[in-house]
């Protein structure tokens, strides 16, 4: 497939540019050049991609599609991004610079996603309510929630839209989609792809901007049933209080500040090596990053020289370096952003032991590159604990009991993800039990698959993505009672005349 003008709005099914005639470039983060010139949307355009879904939803042929012809479209689509993965790859690893074989496992996950909601649509989705009266069939049955508006980041862009578009086809919804405006080009292309599986006009809809102006719309506007967000915390809340304003279903992926926690029992090798998986994995660009590490003491001095010595020895590079281990951060204002954090760590007494600079090779100068980091010295009453960097940054803390391992795990506002490392396995059980995050990991760091739930605890996010509960986000369920013998009810019987 060629995918032609992918750089323009996708509305009712037909490219068009943006009605201010106003464009944005798209800056490959490796290098600070210009990789591609999207349009802009203005809020007027996204409520004319809003007016086409809900116009697809109310009036078009789409709810007449069975459950089984979407199964088949979501399958269509997994065999479509099967055969063009390397052209999607590329276009991901341009706009985000990640690495292009890790760009390459998102697609495989995304193709997973895909098929993973395939399959779950053709669940029986009917109960039967047994009300314990005679005469009465009440059962209650599923109904697709509407128009949703969905807004998503950049650090996995194709990935994140996918958690959202596959279960919302499933349902019979129909949808707006802006993705962040530094990595449209991959969540564009797909709707090529969604046509081309048959799809019909106006059920999806992408526009590109500003999340201000061509996000906005998407949380305010009358005609849109449900918003589902992923991204920071700050928009996380401006959404959730715009949705209110008409009531809608809202749900939130947010940020993490997820524990890490290393138990002097652990398999030290598996426990280390992973540690910095998970927190240098896409360079820290990731929501569930083990970026709190939790050491219990009598290790602590062993794992943590270990760690930074391995920190040092990470290779940064471009996409297609094969010596490349990770790659930049996605632009300079967030390479900022994550500079200022590791200075305020410093000067609330946390101790470097790794990176704080940026790299001095000369091929990565005009790249959004950071060394990975590594504070030592760390507690809970400092800023680099408590907030997300969302780059490559670990904290270290050090507990002495299995309470107080806990205790530091549960002292954040977010409860995204945490992991546990012992040989222990009833300690693992009971941490796992006790950590209040959405995703825990027993000897082991970051896989997640697509049948089991995913989402966050406390300010971690609202709502779940994949999974039967991800699913469930974009369904209405109704009761329908239905009196087989109707009669009288005799509640205002009639009074003397
Ligand atoms: P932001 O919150 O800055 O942006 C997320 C999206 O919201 C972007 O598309 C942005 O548009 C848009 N947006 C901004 N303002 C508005 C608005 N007023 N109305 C509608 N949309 C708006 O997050 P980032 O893109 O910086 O992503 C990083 C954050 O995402 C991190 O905090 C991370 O933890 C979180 N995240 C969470 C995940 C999870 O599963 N829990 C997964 C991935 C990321 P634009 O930027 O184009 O202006």
């Amino acid at each position: 497939m060629a995918y032609e003008k992918i750089e323009q709005l996708f509305i009712n099914g037909a490219r068009r540019p943006g009605s201010a005639g106003e464009t944005r470039d798209v800056i490959h983060p490796a290098t600070g050049k210009s990789v591609a010139t999207f349009c802009e949307a203005t809020s007027d355009d996204t409520i004319a991609a809003i007016t086409a879904a809900r116009t697809a939803f109310d009036n078009g042929h789409w709810r007449s599609f069975s459950a089984e012809q979407r199964s088949k479209i979501l399958e269509r689509v997994a065999d479509i991004l099967t055969r063009d993965k390397d052209l999607f790859a590329e276009a991901e690893s341009r706009d985000t610079a990640k690495r292009i074989v890790e760009a390459h496992y998102d697609m495989d996950d995304i193709i997973s996603v895909f098929r993973h909601f395939a399959k779950e649509v053709l669940k029986p989705h009917v109960r039967e309510v047994n009300t314990g009266r005679e005469n009465v069939h009440s059962k209650i049955v599923v109904e697709p929630v509407g128009v949703v508006g969905m807004i998503t980041p950049w650090n996995y862009p194709l990935l994140q839209a996918s958690w959202k578009i596959a279960p919302a086809i499933a349902a019979g919804c129909t949808f707006v989609i802006k993705p962040s405006e530094l990595t449209p080009s991959t969540t564009s292309m797909l709707m090529e792809v969604l046509s081309e599986a048959g799809i019909p006009d106006g059920v999806a809809n992408a526009v590109y901007g500003a999340g201000a102006t061509a996000g906005e719309p998407l949380s305010t506007h009358p005609d849109v049933d449900m918003v589902s967000f992923t991204g920071g915390l700050t928009t996380g809340k401006h959404v959730m209080a715009s949705a209110a304003q008409t009531v809608k279903k809202v749900a939130l992926e947010l940020g993490g500040k997820n524990p890490n926690i290393i138990f002097a029992d652990a398999d030290m090798d598996a426990a280390i090596d992973n540690a910095l998986t998970a927190v240098f994995l896409h360079s820290g660009q990731v929501c569930s990053a083990g970026a709190r590490l939790l050491v219990e003491r009598s290790v602590h001095d062993n794992v943590v020289d270990e760690i930074a010595r391995r920190a040092d020895n990470i290779v940064l590079g471009s996409s297609h370096d094969d010596k490349a281990q990770t790659g930049a951060l996605i632009s300079a204002g967030h390479r900022d952003k994550v500079e200022a954090y590791v200075a305020a760590g410093i000067a609330e007494g946390a101790v470097l032991r790794a990176g704080g600079i940026r790299p001095t090779e000369p091929e990565l100068a005009d790249g959004f590159f950071f060394r990975p980091t590594v504070l030592d010295n760390c507690n809970t009453t400092m800023s680099c604990v408590q907030d997300e960097s969302f780059g490559p940054v670990l904290t270290v803390e050090v507990f002495d009991t299995e309470e107080e391992a806990v205790r530091l795990g549960n002292d954040t506002i977010f409860g995204l993800a945490g992991a546990v490392w012992t040989t222990d396995d009833d300690k693992a059980a009971r941490v796992a039990a006790a950590l209040r995050h959405g995703t825990i990991w027993i000897n082991d760091y970051h896989p997640y698959v697509a049948q089991a739930e995913w989402g966050g605890f406390k300010q971690s996010g609202v709502g779940r993505e994949l999974g039967e509960a991800g699913f469930a986000e974009y369904l209405e369920h109704k009761h329908i009672w239905h009196n087989l013998k109707p009669a009288p009810s005799e509640w205002f019987p009639e009074g003397p005349e």
